[in-house]
């Protein structure tokens, strides 16, 4: 095959569908949007594998594990704080005994590019007490993620590989291996394995920590695991894409480290111990958490010194890059180029003009008018600009789903009016939920849905249901049809919604408005559009 020019998260979809995948689930979320974007057109073009949107991500990682026990292979794909929301599933996968090969994909965010934190999915691996890979280049990533599928169902586990950031959207070339045909639909030869009721989840989880010397072992062979001895003095540990921030500099050391890259945990205690005897001084260079830092101490001697991001040798929190690397490697830091006057003009994100976002919070914000006490829940979408100015329009933001939640407990603490924002997509990811505890209760609450249609934020992907759907869910959720209403997010309405809205903040029981129109980037894109009859 060519070589071929693609994204980080192109070539862990790539990988994915030369191991013979049959299905690919994912919910976007950036930086790992693109591993389901590039499965989709693939499949548009070749009729496979499936790839599918789902509602969340714990949805989409129990279709991988359906596919999984059908014994045939699956990737899920999602960023760094949608493990959170797969964890139970992916926790307890660990023990079924997998047949069919289930890989996931996760993108962490360190620098918290376009999330809520900086959470290292690292530690969910080890939680999970499963295999992670972590790539250092795009090569790696579709190597790294052929091999996974193979890892899973030789230790019957899945395995887990981490992109960050800079990877999963930068490009690279690769060279691709020949495609792996689809395993065949297989069973579990007994399903007992995977019926985890305690008697059989007690002998399951043994199970796997049995397997942990194998999986040691595997890593220890790793060929992504190397270890070179050379300089007595320095040692330098790296992961993933620390390596290349590492080895950018390694030409002005003058001399040359002892160094051991790790690219496949559990960690290779064994490898370390054997640097950590050779050296008198260790580096650590990772992207995110202090994982490795950590380990370290539990493995070698004290008198060895560790330096790293928990030492204070590299900065605790955001990306790293070539040049804190070689403030902690020693190195004078390079000078800078001088552009005198060239100041970059200031550009902090904000709503597009004319968004019909934008229609919505004009009309709460005239509505809350004149309360002493309010309170405005938000979740993640586009709509989060609303804390911004001109706007100013929302109080929180904390995960996807948690608007709801949380205005049913402020609600419930006595706060008059109390609102909740959410988008069409980030309500049926998780906001659907939370509203039955406040049906249930008729708390005194409005949620406000602003419905665009779209998942705008991550590029425009489909929301799971149409517009017309969301109304008759929530009648059949138990929401009173005299306070549900569906309204169309125009300038020209606002008026008329801030009183609509007004008289349900007046109301002393669960209200819901839904505020309609379709996000205008979408709307531009789809008139772009050739339509297939006039293509030439
Ligand atoms: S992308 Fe769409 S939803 Fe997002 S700010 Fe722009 S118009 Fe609004």
């Amino acid at each position: 095959m060519a070589d071929l020019v693609v994204l980080g998260d192109e070539a862990v979809a790539l990988g994915a569908v030369h191991a013979g995948i049959t299905a690919a689930y994912a919910y976007p979320g950036t930086p790992s949007t693109e591993i389901l974007e590039y499965l989709r057109v693939h499949a548009a073009r070749h009729g496979a594998p499936l790839a599918s949107w789902t509602a969340n991500e714990k949805t989409a990682y129990e279709a991988a594990l359906g596919v999984a026990f059908a014994g045939r292979r699956a990737l899920v794909a999602m960023k760094h704080v949608g493990l959170n929301v797969a964890a139970d599933p992916f926790m307890n996968s660990a023990l079924v005994d997998l047949h069919g090969g289930l890989v996931v994909a996760v993108a962490d965010d360190p620098g918290m590019h376009s999330s809520q934190n900086e959470q290292d999915s690292r530690y969910y691996a080890d939680f999970a007490r499963v295999i992670c890979l972590e790539p250092a280049n795009a090569q790696e990533a579709y190597e790294m993620t052929r091999e996974a599928f193979d890892l899973s169902e030789r230790f019957r586990v899945p395995v887990v590989v981490r992109l960050v950031t800079r990877l999963a959207h930068s490009r690279g070339v690769i060279t691709a291996a020949p495609p792996r045909d689809e395993n065949p639909v297989r069973k579990p030869a007994s399903p007992v394995s995977w019926i985890l009721l305690p008697a059989h989840a007690r002998r399951q989880w043994r199970a796997l920590l049995d397997r942990q010397q194998a999986v040691r072992a595997y890593t220890a062979a790793s060929r992504h695991n190397v270890l070179s001895l050379d300089d007595r003095e320095l040692g330098v540990v790296t992961a993933g894409i620390g390596r290349n921030y590492y080895l950018e500099n390694l030409d002005d050391l003058g001399f040359v480290p002892s160094h051991l890259h790790i690219g496949a945990y559990p960690v290779p205690a064994e490898a370390v111990r054997l640097l950590a005897g050779h050296v008198r001084r260790l580096l650590v260079i990772e992207d995110g958490y202090p994982y490795v830092e950590r380990r370290l101490r539990g493995l070698i001697p004290p008198a060895v010194e560790i330096r790293g991001r928990e030492s204070g040798h590299l900065p605790p929190d955001g990306e790293l890059n070539p040049d804190l690397v070689r403030n902690a490697l020693g190195l004078a830091s390079r000078p800078g180029v001088e552009l005198p006057g060239f100041v970059l003009p200031n550009r902090p994100p904000q709503l597009c003009q004319g968004c019909p976002h934008c229609d919505m919070f004009q009309a709460i914000t005239r509505a809350l008018d004149g309360y002493a006490e309010s309170v405005v829940m938000s979740d993640i979408g586009c709509y989060t600009l609303g804390a911004l100015p001109p706007y100013n329009a929302i109080e929180s933001c904390v995960c996807m789903g948690a608007s709801v939640g949380m205005a049913k407990g402020a609600a419930d603490a006595g706060i008059h009016p109390v609102v909740a924002v959410i988008g069409d997509s980030t309500f049926l990811h998780s906001g659907f939920t939370p509203l039955m505890d406040a049906v249930a209760a008729n708390t005194d609450m409005t949620l406000v849905i602003l419905d665009n249609e779209v998942v705008a934020m991550t590029g425009g992907q489909p929301t799971l249901l149409p517009s017309s759907r969301i109304e008759p869910l929530l009648r059949g959720l138990g929401v009173d049809p005299d306070h549900l209403h569906v309204v169309q997010a125009h300038p020209r309405q606002v008026d008329a919604i801030a009183d609509l809205i007004r008289r349900e903040l007046e109301h002393r029981g669960l209200s819901v408005v839904i505020g309609v129109r379709e996000c205008l980037e979408t709307a531009k894109t789809k008139k772009q559009k050739i339509p297939e009859a006039v293509q030439v």
